[in-house]
């Protein structure tokens, strides 16, 4: 590992990987390396400090009482507030969404502050459960193509002014407020409800987090026919009428 290595942390394995987002971790680390890029991989669980040097921080999905537990590690620890005033991009699924907005419902049922990264805040649905395919045109902005992904959660999210929707589904809840919108960002900082793992399924979204991290705008490109033949078998699985 040299002193130039792309440093990617994926924050707290031991709880926030319940739905197989080591997936994203490795889909960043391998595009990353495609490119020629050296690598610096750092999973840091929750006993440990999160880096401040990081470039690009990945937090997965978790059930509601790791999740509780990770907001308060985080929460105590700071550092990704300092790592995201140093410009770090950071991209959050479903549970780690939830913990970057301004707070969200824990599993003992009361208000549990987030890190307030992100300008989004989440209840607890008084609906049914928001599970299943999701299919989202991403905002025109990030240049991106439709994002497919999995979603199951029971929180609702709610944007603030700052915060800008990720997408609007065509299929699925998304933030599951009504509006359409799914996920939310600013400037470095992204969340989304979409399982997936989302990068193995929209491999454009870790290019998009690279370019950023390296402020470049474009990259070289790469063989993608194996994701684009998996999106295409995932869009039509999930518009097959039942
Ligand atoms: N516990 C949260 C919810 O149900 C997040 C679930 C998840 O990460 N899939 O809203």
């Amino acid at each position: 590992m040299s002193d130039n290595s792309l440093r990617i942390v994926w924050v707290y394995p031991d709880l926030l990987s319940t739905y197989g987002d080591q997936g994203n971790v490795l889909v960043v680390e391998r595009r990353a390396r495609q490119r020629g890029l050296d690598v610096a991989r750092l999973d840091v669980r929750s006993d440990q400090p999160i880096p401040t040097s990081g470039d690009i921080y990945l937090i997965g999905g978790g059930e509601d009482r790791p999740q509780r537990l990770a907001a308060e590690r985080l929460r105590r620890d700071r550092h990704l507030y300092q790592a995201v005033n140093n410009g770090a991009i950071v991209f959050a699924v479903c549970a780690g969404y939830q913990i970057l907005g301004h707070e969200f419902v824990n599993d003992l049922g009361q208000r549990e502050p987030g890190l307030g990264l992100l300008d989004v805040t989440t209840t607890r649905g008084e609906g049914e459960r928001c599970v299943g395919d999701v299919l989202a045109d991403i905002d025109p902005r990030l240049g991106l193509p439709q994002l497919t992904g999995f979603e199951n959660h029971q929180g609702v999210t709610h944007l603030g002014p700052t915060a800008r929707p990720l997408a609007q589904v065509r299929l699925g809840k998304g933030n599951g407020t009504g509006d359409g919108t799914e996920g939310a960002y600013n400037d470095t900082v992204f969340g989304t409800y979409m399982h997936g793992p989302v990068l193995a399924r929209n491999p454009q979204i870790a290019d998009l987090l690279l370019k950023l991290a390296l402020d470049v705008n474009a990259l070289p490109p790469t063989d993608d026919r194996w994701f684009e033949a998996l999106r295409d078998e995932r869009i039509s699985a999930a518009t097959q009428p039942a």
